[in-house]
């Protein structure tokens, strides 16, 4: 015994056939499934002519850039300069990666220097 409704290949079952009314995107009137365009508001029903959010870069976010810096520093100064910040935004990331990674291989070097110190008995 096979139920219809889990029927493999059933032609009768297309989903076509069982969407007969649809929300308009832009101005949620209801619409038949089969209008490509809104009758209240004239725009595209498909969601792919939805207005695509404009994607942020992954560069553009904030977090980004300071997770990039704290890592990498300067090294990272082709990616801050392709950010959509402006040019004084820019060259201020640019510096600051530079005095960090100053500050971060100083710090790095005074480390060793330390503890070179404390196992020799400098
Ligand atoms: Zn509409």
């Amino acid at each position: 015994m096979r139920s219809p409704s889990n029927r493999p290949g059933a032609s009768s079952n297309r989903p076509a056939d069982l969407v007969v009314e649809i929300l308009c995107p832009h101005c949620h009137a209801v619409l038949d499934a089969h209008l490509n365009h809104c009758t209240h508001c004239g725009r595209p029903t498909t969601a792919a002519s939805c207005e695509p959010a404009p994607a942020q870069s992954l560069i553009d976010r904030p977090w980004v850039i300071v997770l990039t810096m704290l890592h990498v520093g300067f090294l990272g100064i082709p990616l801050y300069w392709h950010t959509r910040y402006s040019t004084r935004v820019k060259l201020a990331m640019i510096a600051a990666s530079i005095l960090y990674t100053i500050g971060a291989v100083a710090g790095i070097v005074w480390g060793c220097v330390y503890i070179w110190r404390m196992v020799h008995g400098a």
